[in-house]
């Protein structure tokens, strides 16, 4: 399956979502020539699935040079993105040899970036390995790293020359690192596919047991919603924000329960629930009961007593989507359709976080 991402001056890539075996006829078919390749991934990765990648690229009269980094946020910083740097200049890149990032977000981000600004611009091929990255962080040319002061401070806006998703590639995922991932699949549908919602709402035990017959569709369609939205706005001037879905709660979530205790997706979920609650009160014909029954059966561990409604507000505010003092949020008009709002009532707010903590009372737990 393949979807292009057409952005409005021309230029143009595939998401391609199919085997990497596959990879050397795209590579060859978006115009990277043959030679050396500049591969960078992280320790999982490497362990369960280097070892093919490697041997299909060689097949095909490739030379890979291979570097492996540490796993998790952390890597997403300025040391790693040095050794990047330090080890491809060494080796002796040119501006046609194409760098592979093969892995997560983390990884996608941290090597995009490297992609956009070693040596003013090699070709970026996105091998993304995780659900997230599947369906959203490989799309788009968000690149980045950390700041100790804030997540994805540095970065660039950076279009890869390809994506290729290979969703065989997500069973060996951590359990936890797949449904995370589907909070934002369930996002992707809530705010650009009603097809998606019935699909996850009627097969949803396959899709938590990542049933290999229904993912290429799974990924294909959440993929759709992320390609219409990036194609209209590729630089976030304006509606890509939609894809801040239960977000402005959600970060508020993360930082106040301690980064660790809920992974990004676990907090959106959160965050959905509140935001569903808003949208709901502005358009009564949402059908919140039903929304609400697919978020509840997004496994998230239980609420730490730290998350009082008083602290997670004063952490809104100083949340970076709140425009001179007023928080933005994103709410539903209905199902598949999303808007951003910057007038919603502060007598709403504690409603809406009541409403997410009493959902997840009845919902699926760790
Ligand atoms: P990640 O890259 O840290 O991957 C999560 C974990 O899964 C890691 O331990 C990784 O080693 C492991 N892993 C990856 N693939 C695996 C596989 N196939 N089998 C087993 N284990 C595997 O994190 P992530 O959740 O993929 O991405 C989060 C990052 O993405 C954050 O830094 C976030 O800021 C970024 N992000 C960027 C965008 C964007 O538009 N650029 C969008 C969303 C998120």
């Amino acid at each position: 399956m393949v979807h292009y991402v057409e952005l409005p001056d021309g230029r143009c890539y595939p998401v391609v979502i199919d085997s990497l075996e596959t990879l050397p006829v795209w590579l060859e078919r978006v115009a990277v020539p043959r030679g050396r390749c500049f591969l960078v991934t992280d320790e999982h990765v490497a362990h369960l699935h280097l070892e093919s990648l490697q041997a299909i690229l060689k097949t095909a009269g490739w030379t890979p040079y291979v570097l492996v980094l540490p796993p998790g946020e952390p890597t997403k910083a300025l040391p790693y993105l040095e050794r990047i740097y330090d080890e491809a200049l060494r080796w002796g890149i040119d501006r046609r040899t194409p760098l592979l990032a093969f892995g997560g977000g983390v990884i996608g981000d941290l090597a995009g970036f490297a992609a956009a600004t070693l040596l003013r611009g090699l070709p970026l091929v996105q091998l993304p390995t995780t659900l997230i990255a599947q369906v959203d962080s490989a799309i788009g040319g968000k690149t980045g790293i950390n700041h100790a002061l804030g997540k994805n401070l540095i970065g660039a806006f950076y279009q890869p020359a390809l994506v290729l998703a290979d969703p065989s590639l997500l069973q060996t995922l951590p359990e936890r690192e797949w449904t995370s991932g589907l909070a934002e699949v369930v996002k992707h549908a809530l705010i650009g596919d009603p097809a998606l919602f019935s699909l996850l709402e009627m097969r949803w035990t396959d899709v938590l047991q990542r049933n290999p017959s229904l993912l290429p569709d799974l990924i294909a369609r959440a993929v759709l919603v992320k390609i219409r939205i990036v194609v209209q706005d590729e630089r976030e001037a304006g509606p890509r924000a939609i894809l801040n879905f239960g977000h402005t709660f959600g970060h508020a979530i993360e930082r106040v329960a301690g980064y660790g205790h809920f992974t990004h997706g676990e907090a959106v979920a959160l965050g959905m629930l509140a935001a569903l609650w808003l949208s709901h009160q502005r358009h009564p014909d949402l059908p919140l009961t039903r929304i609400r029954a697919l978020l509840q059966r997004l496994p998230v561990p239980p609420l730490p007593e730290t998350l009082d409604f008083k602290t997670l507000r004063q952490v809104m505010q100083v949340d970076k989507k709140t425009l001179a003092g007023q928080l933005r949020f994103v709410l539903l008009r209905r199902l598949g359709e999303a808007y951003l709002a910057d007038d919603v009532p502060e007598e709403a707010l504690q409603a809406a976080w009541q409403f997410a903590c009493a959902s997840r009372q009845t919902a699926v737990a760790y």
